[in-house]
This record gives C-alpha cells, structure tokens and sequence, in this order.
C-alpha cells in the first residue's frame, strides 16, 4: 500500500490523502481559505473513489476540482454531502477565482453515495467502513481495509457534546490522525456550558445583547441547545448561513444526538430574514447567534458594530491568524473596508473546541492500537510525533508530497 500525503500535513487546511494498493481513494480534499486560498497537491494517475470524512471546508472545498477530470465515485454520510455542498457553494463565491469549473461541483454531487456509519461496504480489493467521529454532524472516521486496516481520523473528538455522542474508535494497523490540539485540553464541555449560560443571563439583565460569532456548521446548532436548555428565558436570534445549515442538520434526524430536543430549539429560536428584524433584535436585550465564526463576512458585522454598551460579544470558535475574529481577541479592533476599527464592547473567548485534545488523541491510540501512526492537521506534527516515539510508537509527521509504503 502506498500512501502520498497531498496536502494537510504539517498545516491546518486542505487536507487531502492518496491510499494506493491497486485501488486509488482519495481520502478528503479540502482548501485553506484564509487571505488567498491554498490548494493541495493534483492527483496524478487514476482515481477509483473519494471519500469526504466531513463537510468543513479544509477537507470537501476542493472535491470539485476532481471531477474536473474524473468520474469516480464520491463517498461520504447523508449530512456530509448536504452540508459539504451548502458550504462548497458558498466558498465558490466567495472565492475571487477558483482552479476548476464551477460546474464540477454539480458532477460532484451526480457521483454522490451515502454510507451508513458501522456498514462496511465493499470495493474493488478494498473494504470501506464510517465510524461516527463526533466532531459535527455526520462526521467520520474512515477505516479502509486493503490487507492492512488503515484509519483515518479527518476531525474528531471523543468528548460528547449537545450534538455528539462521540467518536466510536475501531482497532487499525495504520493511523493517520488530526492533531491540532496535541499541546493542550479543552475545559471540560459542561463546566464551559454553565459559564455561557451564566454570561448570557448577566448580559441580557443588563440590558444588553449576547453576541455569539459562530460557524454555521457545527457549532451554531450546539450554541441553540445549550440555550434552549439552559436560558429558556431569553430571546435568541439565528442570523446568516447558521440558518440554511441548521435547517440541514433537521433533515438528518438519524445523525442528531437528541433530535426532538434540536427541533424544539429551531422551533424556539428566530430566524432572521428581514432588516426589521435585525434591527429589533438589537433593540431588545437578546442573543444572537450568526456567521461569521472568525467575523470574515456573513451579518456578524451588523450586528458587531451596533451593539449597546451594555452588550458582550463572545467567542466560542478557532480563529486563524489575521482574520477579523483573531483580531478582535489579539488587539481589540477588526478591519473595516481595509481600516482598523477599535471595539469598546467586551470580548470573551470560551474554548467550545470540536476537536481532540492531547488526552483524546492519547486515548485513540489506545484503542486503535495501530503499528504505525502519521500525524497530520496540526502545527505540530513535528513534535507530537516525536513524542510518539518516546512512549515507543511507530511515528511521524509526513511533509506535504511524501509517499510512504506500506508492506
Ligand atoms: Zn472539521
Ligand atoms: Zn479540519
């Protein structure tokens, strides 16, 4: 078996695998989306099957770019396809020029077949399984068994969440895991809950709004729950592509932790889709939930720049550097048209992380058990995988363009 790492090694952002015994899979393909995109490396050769661990863009944004030229078969749960196409879209227009026919996304999607999660399903010489990874809806872990297991985290976390049961971790002989958290943990989810809720009830008392900045995918229907259950009292407002990818998640019961409850709280929220609207929202002690995550486009800004004094913004997502999300928790400004603008309104960052922390990741190895581990999706791949190698382990961290065989 060969494995060629085209992208997301060493780095955060376009992930992309090549496993190779005879039968080609290609393993994610995503693009790094911050200042000017970044691509992986092309496929060279044939391509038999492609398979998307989940719809984030740092590993579904370039898939189209494969059907440019191929017309295998794409794999992936019912909730990554959705969300993965509402996202690619999106990105599609935002993104000043794109290295592929517009049109390939909607090939893309002809090749489309859902997995199941636990269903083994067998291709040529290979036999391709989902495990649920517990990172956002739909996500997994991809094991292909090709002689050797090979497993593939993509995102995970093994922590459950408002929305996850956590990930469910199969043994394997080969581990190619995310990293992006091996130097730290994540405080513990419902200690954070109680903290936003608490803030949340302080602010509205106050009189003000409770700004929540949020990726639309993930955590924007994680943030709806908690407040549903634990600040029934309050106004809460879902603004900008939050809205589209959490009527989404509706259409996938079987992939929700407790799906009457994440009805309940689309029912109980309001979704904005007037400027009336937006403007009552803000005239009202309420929260509002809305895109962007790292304040990069999407309605965050009308909201960001007309709060009351009385008003918190919080932050509960990863911002990459130099992003307006980043600058607002780094210098207390955000860019507006190109020019540095000051905000007086408090900010709190909660590390409501869907990722693995270093005890998570400790605890995957435990269970897969494998001989041989890559570690990549980090920025320090590096040094994890050196000390994988101090507890014993097979380790290493992959370089974008490696190849490595397997016998
Ligand atoms: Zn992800
Ligand atoms: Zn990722």
């Amino acid at each position: 078996m060969e494995i060629t790492f085209l992208g997301g090694a060493g780095e955060v952002g376009r992930s992309g695998i090549l496993v190779d015994n005879g039968y080609r899979v290609l393993l994610d393909y995503g693009i790094k989306i911050h200042n000017e995109t970044e691509y992986p490396l092309k496929v060279k050769g044939g391509l038999d099957a492609v398979v998307i661990s989940h719809a984030h863009l740092d590993h579904s944004g370039f898939l189209p770019a494969i059907y440019d030229h191929y017309a295998c078969p794409f794999f992936a749960t019912y909730p990554t396809a959705l969300l993965a196409e509402l996202l690619i879209k999106d990105s599609i227009k935002i993104q000043e020029r794109i290295p592929f026919r517009s049109s390939s996304y909607k090939r893309a999607f002809k090749h489309y077949s859902p997995l199941e999660y636990n269903t083994g399903f067998d291709v040529e010489g290979a036999k391709l399984t989902l495990y649920d990874a517990g990172h956002i809806t739909g996500s997994s872990l991809v094991k292909l068994e090709m002689g050797k297991a090979l497993l593939y985290t993509g995102d995970f976390k093994l922590e459950p969440t408002r929305m996850e049961k956590g990930a469910d971790i199969p043994k394997a002989d080969i581990l190619i895991t995310e990293t992006t958290y091996s130097e730290r943990e994540h405080p513990p989810r419902k200690e954070l809950e109680k903290r936003l809720s608490a803030e949340v009830r302080r602010t509205l008392e106050n009189g003000g709004n409770a700004l929540l900045p949020s990726f639309a995918v993930g955590r924007s229907q994680e943030l709806l729950q908690i407040l549903y259950d634990l600040n029934n009292e309050a106004t809460v407002y879902v603004d900008g592509m939050a809205k589209t990818a959490s009527e989404l998640v509706r259409q996938c019961p079987r992939f929700v932790k407790n799906f009457k409850e994440y009805e309940a709280s689309l029912g109980w929220a309001e979704f904005v889709d007037s400027r009336e609207q937006r403007a009552k929202a803000l005239k009202e002690p309420s929260v509002i939930i809305t895109t962007a995550g790292m304040l990069e486009g999407g309605p965050v800004f009308n909201y960001l720049l007309n709060l009351n004094s009385k008003s918190k913004i919080i932050m509960t997502g990863y911002c990459v550097e130099n992003t307006n999300g980043w600058h607002l928790l780094n210098k207390g400004l955000v860019y507006v048209k190109g020019k540095p603008k000051p905000i007086e309104t408090p900010v709190e960052y909660m590390d409501f992380s869907a990722h693995a922390g270093r005890g998570d990741l400790l605890e995957l190895i435990k269970r897969a058990s494998p001989e041989r581990i890559f570690c990549v999706h980090g920025d320090h791949t590096e040094q994890f995988a050196e000390e994988l190698k101090g507890m014993g382990f097979d380790a290493s961290a992959p370089k974008i363009g490696d190849k490595e065989r397997i016998f």
